[in-house]
């Protein structure tokens, strides 16, 4: 019903420019707290990735607009800052329990329009719920720090203070997790947002949106505009936004860190993966080969954590056979069928992108054990389904492993010891996610230690971290110094200002300037 109130059904214009009356229901903008219809002339189709009906359309919003999204957020910068933390926390507290209580809701928007399953759905909610639980923890992450007596009668204090008008950019996998990494951690700091959703799963930021208004945050502190290029490039380029947070592909991460730092912005800049997954001879197989065949397949490969590269040391080779089996007993079906366990990819693009690397594995020399191409799932012939895919004999040079393919695609490459698979990994540029699997603790701990990735799984195999920590993708996987939420997300959106105060007895007056640099001593 809520979503069915944020699209409107309306006279659109096609995207070849011509006007045509459409049932297809458009996306709002959301400024300064109200959901409004984009005037604009150009819009962009949103699809059903099991069926590639057109379900809605989103509005590339137009420069004014644009601009009336970052004034809204600039107005209500001054009172929102000066809004008592605590009033700030309570209004968390409420907003939790609000989408606690609409998880569901909320995983049938990101099915429809993501694809994945409603359980992994679920899962997406789940893990933006959690850092917005944790945003309530604001008045102890805040502190600021004392130290009193540095001198006679000195001391000195340091304020956290928000930064102003923060800005987000979010890919299209995480719909609901990722804006939550975003605005809730920096709103809660006393600065206001302008969320950019992925033009590609519009509606849950909407719903979140939307949300948050229930749970009583003042008009203007959040804003939402749509679009591509043209919106990123004004988030990056317009003066009143201090900050960034990006999370998606390196063509597109790179490109926004180095434009908006130019401006003297702080950017955060999650981007692309190619997560290996060691599996030692001595791991526990039953274990193993169930968390290696989820954490490839889950949520179709689309995930910046997912398991894409496997690395069989020694004895774990004949392990293969009994891998194909449980990859082959996987379930693919649109995402809000009963039993699924992997639904389609976002597009025919992606489709054919997927498609064409699994191929360039086959004509570089690689076996290809599971072919997941020309699935056909009944009842949904037009969807961007691929099925589960593993490759074998892979060689670090084959594009299929230079390239993060993001699909229901495993690679698997061999090593002879746990050096050569720690050498092929650190070999590797991307830096985001990798686990091992192995019952002895001298090898989980050489490999823990010696592997240069950010985030390390011991037989676990998708080690995204709670929000307590910061997720701490590294290398070409990440650009920026401080990164998502945890402490260093409460970093990113506060600067720090350090008062050194003095008072002094009436009868300990300064009586001479003090010329000399003061020491303190
Ligand atoms: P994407 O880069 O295509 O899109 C992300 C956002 O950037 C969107 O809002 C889009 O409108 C905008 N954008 C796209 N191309 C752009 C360009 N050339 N210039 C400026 N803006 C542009 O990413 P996606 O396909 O939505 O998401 C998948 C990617 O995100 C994968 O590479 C995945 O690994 C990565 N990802 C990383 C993390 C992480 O935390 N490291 C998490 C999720 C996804």
């Amino acid at each position: 019903i809520v979503i069915r109130s944020l699209l409107k059904k309306r006279l659109v214009p096609l995207q070849a420019g011509r006007m045509c009356y459409s049932s297809v229901p458009t996306t709002k903008l959301f400024i300064d707290g109200k959901f409004v219809d984009s005037k604009t002339s150009q819009w962009l189709d949103v699809h059903n990735p099991a069926t590639n009906e057109v379900i809605a359309r989103v509005p590339k919003a137009t420069q004014e607009e644009m601009l009336a999204a970052v004034d809204s957020c600039s107005r209500s910068y001054h009172s929102w800052s000066e809004t008592s933390i605590l009033t700030r926390q309570q209004i968390f507290l409420r907003y939790q329990q609000i989408i606690k209580a609409n998880i569901k809701e909320l995983a049938r928007s990101i099915t429809v329009e993501q694809g994945k399953t409603l359980a992994d759905a679920e899962g997406d909610v789940f893990r933006g719920l959690q850092v917005v639980e944790h945003t309530c923890s604001i008045t102890s992450l805040m502190l600021g720090e004392t130290l009193p007596s540095i001198t006679t009668d000195m001391d000195i204090y340091t304020y956290r203070l928000p930064i102003g008008v923060c800005a987000g950019i979010a890919p299209f996998n995480f719909p609901a997790m990722i804006p939550l990494w975003m605005f809730p951690m920096a709103m809660v700091c006393g600065n206001t947002y302008l969320m950019k959703p992925s033009e590609r799963v519009p509606a849950c930021t909407m719903l979140l949106a939307k949300m948050l208004q229930d749970a009583g945050v003042p008009d203007g502190t959040l804003n939402i505009i749509h679009g591509q290029h043209h919106a990123v490039n004004f988030i990056c380029d317009h003066p009143a936004i201090k900050a960034i947070s990006f999370v998606g592909s390196n063509q597109a991460g790179e490109y926004i860190y180095e434009r908006a730092s130019k401006y003297g912005k702080r950017v955060q800049s999650n981007m692309g993966a190619k997560n290996h997954g060691v599996v030692m001879p001595d791991a526990n197989k039953e274990n193993t080969l169930n968390q290696l065949v989820g954490a490839a397949f889950g949520a179709a490969g689309q995930r910046c954590m997912a398991l894409s590269t496997a690395i069989l040391v020694g004895e774990a080779r004949s392990w293969l056979p009994e891998l194909v089996e449980r990859a082959k007993a996987l379930r693919v079906n649109a995402g809000d069928q009963a039993g699924a366990d992997l639904g389609p990819l976002i597009s025919p693009q992606a489709k054919e992108r997927v498609n064409r690397l699994i191929q360039s594995g086959v004509d570089e020399g690689a076996k290809l054990l599971l072919d997941g191409r020309n699935l056909k799932v009944p009842g949904y012939e037009k969807g961007n389904f691929v099925g589960p895919t593993i490759i074998s004999n892979v060689k670090p040079q084959m594009k299929c492993y230079t390239e993060e393919i993001f699909g229901p695609v495993l690679i698997v490459l061999e090593a002879d010891s746990l050096d050569d698979a720690i050498s092929l990994v650190n070999s590797n540029p991307f830096g985001n996610g990798t686990a091992i699997f192995t019952t002895n603790g001298a090898t989980a701990r050489k490999y823990t230690h010696e592997v240069d990735v950010g985030q390390v799984g011991v037989n676990v195999p998708i080690p995204v971290p709670l929000p307590m920590f910061s997720f701490t993708g590294s290398q070409a996987s990440f650009r920026g110094d401080t990164n998502f939420y945890g402490k260093q997300g409460i970093q990113f959106y506060t600067q720090i200002k350090t008062v050194i105060s003095q008072w002094k007895a009436e009868d300990a007056t300064v009586k001479t300037p003090a010329v000399s640099m003061p020491t303190m001593g």
